[in-house]
């Protein structure tokens, strides 16, 4: 048996070996090292993929995040409201542009942003929504979407974990999460379900005002070189990456579906066993796996962390610190916040090896291993 990796980047490159390392030789050959043809022609492909009008590619999902915010004219002590249960970045980049984070409960299914504790967040400070499609599941975009526009807020959809992820309206209508907010970020890192072999990251928006605006923002605020309308920064998607995520890009949904397919078979093994709940997947939404994540109760959680890992098998608390518990945001007020779901969260969830590459006898031996730790 292979080795079980969280995710297994060596194997799935075997499989593209030949084509990436022609692209990738390419670049180097045509030493176009800022900016190559590679870069606008994924950026092209991309927003073809997703059906969005305009895709800027960055240097990272943080990035992504910043670049975005930046460009929404929010001024100092402007609340920005995000789920405490999620990666750092989200709310990080909030604080460094000396906006105020906000952070809200989860819901218990899905893990991502509560709707009902949103709407009880916003004050007339509140200028900016940032939902994040947590482990690979689009938030209820449609209701947080009318929430926005009753306040006149801002969203910015964090896609970083739900790249290709399909959202699915009331009225039946389908749409790529990330594209359904005024902008969406994501990040192209390496284990990411879109990962190039370094950092790199995107905004999206069918706003053509807000594109022109992140467009100069990620590149010194100029639009005529040499000539800086605003402050910006230094943002780039590099072409060597760029050639990478155009060979990967049109894999994006045999990936996702070898993901769901090793999801199904966790799900499977899992299911009426007492003390796991296997992902909830919405009505509204499908889940492209990002993360494949238990919860766990009345089951020893960091137990059976110890005990896969013993037996070989990695596995991930996503995350043991949610964003309000954070040191860093201490001068945030963060002893008002009472965010008990999330801390019961952060208790219980568990991350198993999810990636393209997991085959039967792995699974096998991940699921025999976890339910022989549960029922000892
Ligand atoms: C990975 C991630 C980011 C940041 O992406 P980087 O490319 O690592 O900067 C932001 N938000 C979420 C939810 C992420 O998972």
């Amino acid at each position: 048996m292979r080795p079980i990796q969280m995710v297994d980047l060596k194997t799935q490159y075997q499989h593209i070996k030949a084509e990436v390392d022609k692209a990738v030789i390419e670049v180097m050959e045509s030493a176009a090292f800022i900016n190559g043809k590679p870069v606008h022609d994924f950026a092209a492909a991309l927003g073809r993929y997703l059906d969005v009008k305009h895709v800027i590619p960055c240097a990272n999902g943080t990035d992504a995040l910043q670049i975005a915010m930046m460009a929404l004219d929010l001024q100092p002590g402007d609340e920005v409201i995000a789920p405490s249960f999620t990666f750092i970045a989200t709310t990080e980049v909030a604080a460094l542009l000396k906006l105020k984070p906000v952070f809200v409960e989860v819901d218990a299914q899905t893990f991502c942003i509560d709707t009902d504790a949103l709407k009880k967040a916003i004050t007339p400070k509140t200028k900016l929504i940032v939902p994040v499609h947590l482990y690979g599941q689009a938030s209820n975009m449609e209701v947080i979407m009318q929430i926005a526009a009753e306040h006149n807020i801002y969203v910015l959809e964090d896609n970083a974990q739900a790249i290709g992820c399909d959202y699915r309206f009331s009225d039946g209508t389908v749409r790529k999460a990330g594209t359904i907010g005024h902008i969406g970020s994501t990040s192209f890192f390496p284990s990411k379900n879109l990962g190039g072999y370094g950092d790199g990251g995107a905004v999206f928006t069918n706003d053509d005002m807000l594109a022109d605006k992140m467009r100069k923002i990620a590149n010194h605020g100029q639009g005529k070189r040499y000539y800086h309308d605003l402050v910006g920064c230094n943002s780039r998607l590099d072409t060597i990456q760029a050639a990478v995520l155009n060979i990967k890009l049109p894999l994006l949904d045999q990936y996702i579906a070898a993901r769901q397919k090793a999801a199904d078979f966790y799900n499977n093994a899992f299911k009426n066993v007492k003390g796991i709940t296997t992902p909830y997947v919405a009505a509204y939404s499908n889940h492209v796996y990002h993360q494949y994540t238990l919860v766990l109760e009345g089951i020893d959680r960091d137990g059976l962390n110890q005990y896969l890992a013993e037996k070989g098998i990695p596995s991930m608390l996503y995350y043991p610190v949610p964003g309000h518990r954070q040191e860093m945001f201490a001068s945030f007020g963060l002893s008002q916040y009472e965010l008990p779901v999330t801390d019961w969260l952060t208790q219980r969830v568990i991350s198993l090896p999810m990636h393209t590459e997991l085959d039967q006898q792995q699974l096998e031996f991940i699921t025999t291993s976890v339910l022989e730790f549960v029922n000892k």
